[in-house]
């Protein structure tokens, strides 16, 4: 039974460049291993710019995420302050109706209005 070579990975980390390149020639094996690891690197290569452009992309989501939490929570506390429901929930624990506020109502709770 004819093995493949398995001594591609330990030269390439361990053995010095003349052993490497020695060996690649006398061995097919590894002649087709350092090939697809060359095609490796190539796409490698081809995709850095991709993973690049991705981490800017991430870092300018990251920005704008802050700018709308700011947004947001700017956007928030003017809901609180200009409508009147949610500040009476907080201040009152209940949203006060128009019978609370003494105006004129009817038996649905809604504003009588002759
Ligand atoms: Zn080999």
């Amino acid at each position: 039974m004819n093995e493949k070579c398995t001594k591609y990975e330990g030269l390439f980390i361990f053995a010095d460049e003349k052993t490497f390149e020695k060996h690649l020639k006398e061995c097919p094996d590894c002649q087709a291993e350092h090939e697809k690891m060359q095609n490796i690197s190539k796409l490698l290569q081809e995709v850095k710019p991709i993973f690049v452009q991705k981490r800017k992309r991430v870092a300018q989501l990251k920005i704008a995420c802050a700018i709308c939490a700011m947004l947001l929570s700017g956007t928030v506390m003017g809901l609180v302050n200009f409508n009147t429901d949610i500040s009476d929930t907080i201040r009152y624990g209940t949203t006060l109706s128009a019978e609370d506020l003494g105006l004129p109502v009817d038996s649905y709770g809604l504003i009588m209005v002759e």
